[in-house]
């Protein structure tokens, strides 16, 4: 491998990803491999500024790699350095350095190795890939045929890299990341969190951080809407671990002071280990009976390592007899206010935790569609039932998506509502 450090950049670097491959233009495939790098060049504080996709034409490659040199301090390539016709970046590359094609010896030996390895010989197009451009730097690809390539390009660094992902994350871990943080010589400290919010829309969530989703780096706040959750992360680059760990606290402790309940943890946290680390820590137990989450509840409080010390019982009670047989909900009310109703829900919550002896019971009943909504029952609408021995609480929720969609919002909201009452 052979890998020099250049001198010449001395303020923070930015680094740009051009994708190239006509098949991710058609959609065939999906970029996964931008995301990949970007991610990896976000923790060592490298900023990613731009990201394109060019198809596999030498003109429109040449142009996109002159657009980002005008611009960017690192531009990294992915794809066509194989060995077929379509495979056309060394090219490229060599055109715009005006360099001839050499043949590189110990590359030519890699090959051979290879195919060797393989027990093939080698392929007369895959000889291609042993023609660099004269003179550029090169590394070994450990895990495929193809050698990433490094020039110096009108003052900036341009790495080429396989288009296998397998590869082409090889390379960048091992390779591609130790090189950039070399010659970008930042050793930034970059943090990040996530705090994790149930129980309010987007907008909401919005309004009340206004201010810190404005903030402009190094201490930045980005919004991402979930399915039933909404994620605010903190990120900052510093010099400095304690500074940065600074930085990220006042910004959670502002957010915190803001949405206050709503937070039901941070980073992996999830909603449904947080409701197992407070039953757990009250010795308290839980049953479940679920209509139209059709056992999701139980599933994913099941989930958590542990369960058994507070999860006693998961009935998916789908049909009315069910609900009247073994839950004791009364065919009367059933009868009166249909399956999906306040009180369904809360006689089976009722009936759950008389059931199974627990300290908490839970019932939901509720139309996850696509059909059977009436223009007072619509689909979407659920209600959730939890009883315990100091109070009975209902809920009514609406939901809207698909089917799936509309189960795991019932979910979500169960075990906010669980949350909130431990
Ligand atoms: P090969 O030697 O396999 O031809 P290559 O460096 O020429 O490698 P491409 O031909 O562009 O790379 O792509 C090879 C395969 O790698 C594609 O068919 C696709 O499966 C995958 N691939 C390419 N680019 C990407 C990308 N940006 N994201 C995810 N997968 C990709
Ligand atoms: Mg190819």
């Amino acid at each position: 491998m052979r890998l020099v450090l250049c001198p010449y950049i001395i303020r923070p670097m930015n680094a740009e990803i051009i994708s190239i491959g006509t098949e991710l233009l058609l959609g065939h495939i999906v970029n996964t491999n931008t995301a990949f790098i970007s991610q990896k060049l976000a923790e060592i504080g490298i900023d990613v500024y731009h990201q394109s996709v060019v198809g596999d034409n030498p003109k429109r490659i040449a142009e996109s790699i002159n657009k980002a040199a005008s611009r960017s301090d690192i531009i990294i390539t992915t794809g066509g350095l194989g060995p077929t016709v379509d495979d056309v970046t060394i090219e490229t590359i060599a055109s715009l350095l005006h360099k001839k094609l050499i043949l590189n010896k110990t590359i030519l030996k890699d090959l051979k190795d290879y195919f060797k390895l393989r027990r093939i010989k080698v392929p007369q197009e895959s000889m291609r890939q042993a023609y660099i451009p004269e003179g550029i730097k090169w590394i070994r690809n450990k895990v495929g045929s193809a050698p990433a390539l490094i020039a110096d390009y009108k003052g900036k660094v341009i790495i080429c890299l396989p288009g296998p992902p397998r590869e082409l994350n090889r390379l960048v871990e091992d390779d591609i990341i130790p090189y950039v943080k070399k010659i970008s010589g930042a050793p930034w400290v970059i943090r990040s969190r996530t705090i994790k919010i149930v129980g309010g829309a987007e907008s909401q969530v919005n309004g009340k951080v206004k201010d810190l989703l404005a903030l402009k780096p190094p201490t930045t706040v980005g919004i991402y809407a979930k399915l039933g959750e909404v994620e605010l992360k903190i990120m900052t680059k510093d010099k400095s671990a304690v500074h940065a760990a600074r930085s990220i606290a006042r910004v959670e402790n502002k957010i915190r002071a803001r949405l206050k309940d709503q937070i039901f943890g941070c980073d992996d946290e999830t909603i449904e280990g947080s409701v197992a680390r407070l039953l757990t820590g009250k010795r308290m137990t839980i049953a479940v009976a679920e209509s139209c989450t059709g056992g999701l509840v139980s599933d994913r409080l099941t989930d958590v390592p542990g369960s058994s010390k507070y999860f006693i019982m998961g009935l998916a009670a789908y049909s009315n007899d069910i609900k009247v047989n073994l839950l004791g909900v009364s065919p009367a009310a059933i009868q009166k206010y249909g399956a999906v109703s306040k009180i369904v829900a809360f006689q089976m919550a009722k009936g759950a935790r008389f059931l199974a002896c627990t300290d908490i019971g839970i019932g939901i009943t509720g139309l996850a569609g696509p059909g059977g909504g009436t223009r007072s029952k619509p689909v979407g609408l659920v209600y959730i039932a939890l009883v315990s021995g100091k109070k009975s609480i209902v809920k009514e929720c609406r939901f809207s998506g698909s089917r799936k969609e509309i189960k795991f919002q019932a979910s979500q909201a169960v075990l906010d509502l669980v949350r909130r009452q431990l």
